[in-house]
């Protein structure tokens, strides 16, 4: 029983830090230049000279440095496992019974998918995330039973795919609304997994799929949004007490504009899609921000599906993932502002001059 009310004082605190924080944090992640880039001789336009306070600088045109303020600043310096400490938090609130949602923004080739998923031998918040989430479940065991499920969807041009089903081209599907706060996309695979061991195979299953019938992975998986939905089920064994979370990890389409020029037919309708989905999803966290009555979920299948994770008593935490390059100029510049926006922090313009 001391047990249980040490979780429950822990789970108070934690809420009050949260609470006067605020649900939303944004981290901001910068990879290094590419070998491409190094023998361009392109140069870094961004300084990590205050990076552990959260700031950024960005030299712009004309020299002037402008400055962006983050809940936390990653040098390309900084590992997996720095990340992935910052993030750990979100898996106490998912056992505890918050909705969580964790997703990486920015241009195609900033880091996206490596901040997410990881490569080989070097894996990102979405496994260690689950590997986590395992860990701690099994420390409560005495306390708590806990039921793990995984879905894996992709959502391109408006549309979701269920990564898990046996054909996963052939379903329409829908979200429904099943009761106050709780969505469902009805029929979607649910693989119940026990440990990190079967939530790889489930991982490595729905990335599979991801690659069947687009002739370029790469550019498939830059204009669509692949979404891991976890799934957790609680009892406490002591008092009966059960609760429902999700947590939902997602690697979004690149953010880039295309060149008008080169936007024509399919590409334009995926360009559009793209734009309205991540538009939407920054309306929906501006209008949480502003404690707007009307929040605009059914604007996007994206912002539709994280309904129950966006707001309320959920916990949110983007990464916006950058480009170190004079070359992504513009791009980087473009994910800085939409995050700011996120974080509901706008900074005056040029703080310093150089
Ligand atoms: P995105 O998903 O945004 O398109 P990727 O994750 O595919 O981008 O990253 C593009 C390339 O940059 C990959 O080769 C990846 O391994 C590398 N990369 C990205 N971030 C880092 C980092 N922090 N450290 C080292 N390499 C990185």
């Amino acid at each position: 029983l001391k047990y249980t009310e040490d979780l429950v004082k822990i789970k108070k605190l934690h809420n009050q830090v949260q609470e006067a924080k605020g649900n939303i944090r944004v981290f901001c992640r910068c990879r290094p230049l590419s070998k491409e880039e190094i023998s361009s001789r392109y140069s870094t336009v961004v300084d990590f000279d205050a990076a552990k306070d959260g700031d950024l600088g960005v030299l712009t045109a004309g020299s002037t440095k402008k400055f962006f303020k983050f809940d936390r600043v990653y040098t390309p310096k900084d590992d997996q496992v720095d990340v992935f400490v910052d993030a750990s938090p979100m898996v106490v609130s998912v056992l505890d019974g918050y909705n969580v949602c964790i997703f990486a923004y920015g241009q195609t080739g900033t880091g996206k998918t490596f901040t997410m998923e990881g490569i080989e031998r070097n894996r990102g918040v979405n496994y260690r995330t689950l590997e986590e989430l395992f860990k701690i479940a099994k420390e409560r065991n005495e306390t708590f039973t806990y039921s793990i499920s995984v879905s894996v969807l992709e959502v391109y041009n408006e549309q979701i795919r269920d990564l898990l089903a046996n054909s996963p081209t052939s379903k329409k599907l829908e979200i429904r609304q099943v009761s106050e706060g709780v969505h469902h996309v009805p029929g979607i695979v649910e693989a119940k997994v026990e440990n990190i061991k079967e939530v790889w195979d489930v991982l490595q299953a729905g990335s599979n799929a991801r690659a069947v019938g687009s002739n370029n992975v790469n550019e498939h998986s830059s204009r669509s949004h692949c979404m891991l939905c976890i799934m957790v089920k609680s009892k406490n064994v002591i008092n009966g007490e059960c609760t429902n979370s999700k947590l939902w990890l997602v690697d979004l389409a690149g953010s880039e504009r295309l060149a008008k020029t080169d936007v024509q037919g399919e590409r334009l309708k995926e360009a559009q899609n793209i734009n309205r989905s991540l538009s939407a999803l920054g309306d929906v966290i501006s209008a949480l921000a502003n404690k707007s009555s009307h929040i605009p979920y059914r604007n996007s299948k994206l912002t539709h599906l994280l309904q129950d994770s966006l707001g309320g008593d959920s916990k949110t935490l983007m990464f916006v993932q950058i480009s170190p390059s004079e070359n992504d100029l513009g791009e980087t510049l473009s994910s800085l502002n939409f995050a700011t926006r996120v974080r509901g922090v706008e900074l005056g313009p040029a703080k310093k001059q150089i």
